[in-house]
């Protein structure tokens, strides 16, 4: 399997792909042909995730033998990185709606479904592409990605990573869980600033010639583990089917039957591995990207317009706050029907105008698999207290969003008789404010207070990455000026060339 790129004919292989992230024409890369309708039930049934992911993955990562293919999903899917040995159990509310919990890896989002397996993948594409420098990882986080990157990363040969994120951009619980990271490759440290400033700072980073040289000089190659790498992208489509066949095998859907899904959407990857995950065979009908009051996906589906000039938000579920989702490219590759001057004249229509529209064919043709809603902070609110009250079951803020969107198309009478899978990607206690608010529990300034107090409503024990977590010291408490992320940077590349 070769991939392009979605604005040029360019093509590279696998271990290219995994080890740049993205096209040398600021494309993101696709599979040059797409495996259309290549799983079968009868294939996969009853299959553990772990063969289930490998089936999948053996159509993208042909560059791996099968037995290093095989070995390095053992190494991501297992009793030590997940805490149930489903990988992603299903949650059965009732005989139409089911919960899909993504949240049981090591740091409790659904990110580390992708982040265990990548660092395999990018290591076996470093020795196949015969690059020699140590990686290291720069990473701007807004709260999962960079906790969920780290522990992926965490003492990973010929690898290192480094990761900002805004001092009061993120969950008390997401900032603890950073400040006590441990590993001997890693570096954290906030910034005075937001989400943007990191992500632009480190957009700079990558392009500039003096920070490149120097890092080369010094025996290290920069990369990066955001979502729009191949390698965290279409390790997602595992969970999609695997929940597909868990539906068939429990009987919850009939063998030629089909269900929808509710995701929970920020930058796309999660529901464009959905998408994918259908183009591949698994039954999945529509796909219903839920937004919270950034509602900028919800609109686009409505209307055919991505319209990006409008207020940005700071709400409940913070890694949905995002008007530029960099994952959209790529599906707009396929409503393009590949046409990659048009991608490209969208791209361009999106830098210069912040705004682009597909045409009403366009249009027609991804509502039959597409539809968008939204719900904004008291919705949510309300929907982790409701679905508390009537089925003991607790929401993180993000899948509640999911939730309630699909609370509120059934009102309308949508969606009826067919089964629903709402897919969860965190864990509550990762959030406790929220969820304390929610419940009209007392707040407090200390998270694992809060925390007490949920737990000693609820019945749900604290999981152990979070319990094991008070008790460890803070390693890295820095809080440093934007000015100074290239200073920091630097003394971290002299640091790991004093390693070699
Ligand atoms: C990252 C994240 C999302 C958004 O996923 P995308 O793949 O960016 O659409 C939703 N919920 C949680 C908890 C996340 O960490």
């Amino acid at each position: 399997m070769k991939f392009r790129s979605t604005r040029s004919q360019e093509t590279v292989t696998p271990s290219y792909a995994l080890l740049h992230g993205l096209a040398r024409d600021g494309g993101l890369y696709v599979p040059e042909e797409f495996p259309e309708q290549v799983l079968s039930y009868t294939d996969l049934k009853e299959k553990s995730y772990q063969e289930i992911a490998d089936a999948v993955l053996a159509y993208f990562f042909t560059n791996f033998t099968p037995k290093v293919r095989q070995k390095m999903i053992d190494a991501a899917y297992n009793d030590q990185t997940f805490r149930d040995d489903r990988i992603v159990p299903l949650h059965s509310i009732d005989t139409d709606l089911s919960v899909a919990e993504l949240y049981h890896g090591r740091t409790l989002a659904f990110k580390d479904l992708a982040l265990s397996l990548f660092p395999y993948l990018l290591t076996a594409a470093k020795i196949q592409e015969e690059e020699k420098r140590d990686i290291l990882i720069l990473t701007a986080t807004s709260g999962d990605t960079g906790k969920a990157a780290l522990e992926g990363f965490k003492d990973v040969n010929g690898t290192n990573i480094m990761v900002f994120y805004p001092s009061d951009g993120v969950s008390p619980m997401q900032k603890q869980q950073m400040q006590k990271q441990e590993g001997k490759n890693v570096r954290v440290s906030a910034i005075h600033g937001n989400f943007d400033d990191a992500q632009s700072f480190l957009k700079r980073v990558f392009t500039s010639e003096e920070v490149n040289t120097y890092a080369h000089d010094h025996g290290v190659l920069f990369s990066s583990a955001n979502s729009i790498n191949i390698g965290r992208l279409f390790p997602q489509i595992a969970y999609y089917v695997s929940t597909w066949v868990r539906l068939v095998d429990n009987c919850v859907i009939a063998p030629d039957e089909s269900f929808d899904v509710v995701v929970p959407t920020g930058n796309f990857g999660n529901i464009l591995a959905g998408w994918f995950a259908k183009k591949m065979g698994a039954h999945i009908g529509r796909l219903i990207c839920a937004s919270n009051r950034n509602k900028v996906l919800a609109d686009f589906f409505e209307t055919g317009v991505y319209d990006m000039n409008r207020d940005f938000y700071t709400t409940d579920s913070p890694s949905m706050d995002i008007l530029l989702s960099s994952n959209f490219e790529r599906f707009l590759f396929y409503v393009a029907k590949g046409d990659c001057q048009r991608v490209a004249q969208w791209e361009k229509d999106l830098q210069e105008t912040g705004k682009m529209a597909v045409n009403a064919d366009e249009l027609a043709w991804l509502q039959e698999d597409f539809c968008g809603g939204w719900i904004d902070d008291d919705e949510t609110e309300a929907v982790i207290n409701h679905v508390y009250n009537d089925f003991g079951y607790l929401l993180d803020p993000h899948t509640a969003v999911a939730y309630g969107v699909y609370l509120n198309r059934h009102k309308q009478g949508m969606d009826q008789g067919r089964h629903t899978v709402i897919m969860s990607t965190a864990h509550p206690y990762k959030f406790p404010p929220v969820i304390c608010k929610a419940l009209a529990l007392p707040s407090s300034d200390d998270p694992f207070a809060m925390l007490q107090s949920i737990s000693s409503l609820t019945g749900i024990a604290l999981p152990e990455p979070l319990a094991a977590l008070q008790q460890k010291p803070v390693r890295f408490a820095d809080s440093i000026e934007k000015e100074d992320m290239k200073q920091a940077v630097l003394s971290f590349i002299d640091d790991i060339s004093k390693k070699q």
